[in-house]
């Protein structure tokens, strides 16, 4: 596995496997602080394709000023080795400056899908994260980019990225990984105290519980909505921003479930940490499936 740090030595490395050896790319982008999530997304770059590069980059263009960009956990020791027992052939571990050079200036944009949910809640987000993984598809040209469906919109808006400006990736999306009881795993899950890891749960077990009310027959979203507010109201610890249905693929706000799955999402404060969680109410398409499934 080798460790890469300049733009340019990637993209040398990468245009060589590609034309000279003939092999395909599966590329996972990442900030690092590795958890099973990530695992999962490199389990299944490793099962799809010849060569597995990972980034880690804790991108600073996609936090909010009052966000945790400089309190976000690092361990590049500790990831570097995980992914050697991965068996990944290349990470891509940049220096801020290396993707954001002195006079930096342009910024990539999805518009209309970045409005709601996390796009309202974390303003100019969307913009960081777009601008980042338009660079990084650049330098990496991969067959295939792996996320997870844990940020559900950010998948449903780099497959919009990657549509429109012609990427010529595939985006393969894969499902949540959650703790034993739950949670879904979060490199913020480690800012959690025990009392507040254990509050955590009740995100997940109040997503469950309209997923069951769906299941029995419930459609109607505010009423769906309503059973995971007041699950989550009913936790101290707890403090919620949104919970939301939306449409799968468009976003677009649902009074009503009907044949099309929906995007149940939600987030919320435990303490001062900011968790996001969400299931998939209905028949789940099969770009939600994980890819060797
Ligand atoms: P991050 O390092 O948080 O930017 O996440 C990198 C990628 O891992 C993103 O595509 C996330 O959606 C994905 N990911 C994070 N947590 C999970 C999880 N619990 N299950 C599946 N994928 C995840």
């Amino acid at each position: 596995m080798e460790i890469i740090n300049r733009r340019k030595r990637m993209m040398s490395v990468a245009r060589r496997l590609r034309r000279e050896e003939n092999r395909n790319i599966g590329f996972v982008p990442t900030m690092g602080a590795l958890h099973d999530g990530h695992l999962s997304l490199i389990h299944e770059a490793r099962a799809l394709c010849d060569v597995v590069v990972v980034s880690l980059f804790v991108n600073p263009a996609q936090f909010g000023p009052k966000e945790d960009f400089k309190a976000y956990p690092r361990d590049l020791p500790r990831d570097a080795a995980l992914l050697a027992e991965y068996n990944v052939d290349y990470v891509f571990a940049p220096a801020v400056e290396e993707m954001y050079p002195l006079g930096f200036s342009t910024y990539v944009t999805v518009e209309g899908l970045t409005d709601k949910l996390e796009g309202a809640a974390r303003p100019g987000h969307f913009r960081g994260v777009t601008t980042v993984v338009a660079i990084l598809l650049n330098i990496v040209r991969p067959d295939f980019v792996f996320f997870g469906q844990k940020d559900a919109q950010q998948a449903i808006v780099i497959k919009q990225l990657v549509r429109d400006l012609a990427f010529t990736c595939e985006v393969v999306v894969a499902p949540i990984v959650r703790e034993e009881s739950g949670l879904a795993m979060s490199s913020r899950n480690s800012y959690l105290t025990d009392d507040e890891k254990r509050a955590a749960q009740v995100l997940n077990r109040a997503l469950l519980k309209a997923g069951t009310a769906y299941d029995e027959g419930e459609h109607n979203a505010a009423r769906l909505v309503e059973i995971v507010r007041a699950a989550i109201e009913n936790e101290p610890l707890a403090q919620i921003e949104y919970v939301s249905i939306n449409d799968v693929e468009t976003l677009e706000s649902l009074d009503k479930v009907d044949e099309r799955p929906a995007l149940l999402s939600l987030a919320a404060f435990i303490g001062n940490t900011r968790l996001i969680d969400n299931i998939v109410l209905g028949k789940t398409k099969k770009n939600f499936v994980s890819a060797s499934a």
